[in-house]
């Protein structure tokens, strides 16, 4: 990684409290958040290395990093986190950034997994499995992939088959068009 240049350190983790509200920067290096995360065996940097690399200001690195891409937001991380940082909205701040700046995405088909997965919640206000499943298989091109765990899932009563809209999803419609004011106002 390169050296944190100075001025920049600590801007970045107050860029991304600016966008989700979360403060890296009282990130201890606990590690609890590595320890638990599923995905770490695949993260050539750990999720609390890159949690010190956006303390640092080392925007560049972690833009171009591959931690935010293997994440699956399964929330094991801010379950453990004792500073109480929700880590995966970290994350998806992190993707977008990415997305926006047009960084190398090593995990190209998490993109889409990103994109399917925030389509999924400006609709219903939550992730509706069955129509996310159906839809990143179509975005990959690959439209049976995995359409064997269908029926299992069913029969253990983990898929619905419609969606259930979230009660206040005015509220939800809300949050993505100020995000999307405010990036306007940044551009
Ligand atoms: S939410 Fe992402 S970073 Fe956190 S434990 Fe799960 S996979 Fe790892
Ligand atoms: S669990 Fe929280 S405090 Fe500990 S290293 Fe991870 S982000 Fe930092």
């Amino acid at each position: 990684m390169k050296a944190a240049i100075k001025g920049d350190v600590s801007f970045f983790a107050k860029e991304i409290e600016a966008a989700c509200g979360q403060d890296v920067l009282t990130c201890y290096q606990c590690r609890k958040c590595t320890m638990g995360c599923p995905m770490a065996f695949k993260m050539k940097v750990k999720v609390n290395e890159m949690m010190r690399a956006v303390q640092l200001g080392r925007k560049e690195d972690v833009l171009a990093g591959d931690t935010m891409w293997w994440c699956v937001s399964c929330e094991t991380c801010a379950t453990r986190c004792p500073q109480g940082i929700e880590i995966v909205e970290v994350m998806d701040v992190l993707r977008e950034m990415a997305i926006k700046g047009e960084y190398y995405i090593p995990v190209e088909s998490m993109k889409s997994f990103h994109e399917v997965f925030l389509n999924s919640v400006r609709s219903y206000g939550r992730l509706y499995e069955m129509g996310f499943a159906m839809d990143l298989n179509l975005a990959l091109l690959d439209p049976l992939k995995d359409a064997g765990l269908g029926p299992v899932m069913f029969s253990k009563g983990k898929l619905k088959l419609l969606p259930h809209k979230v009660k206040n999803l005015e509220s939800v419609k809300k949050i993505f068009e100020n995000v999307k004011k405010i990036e306007e106002l940044q551009e």
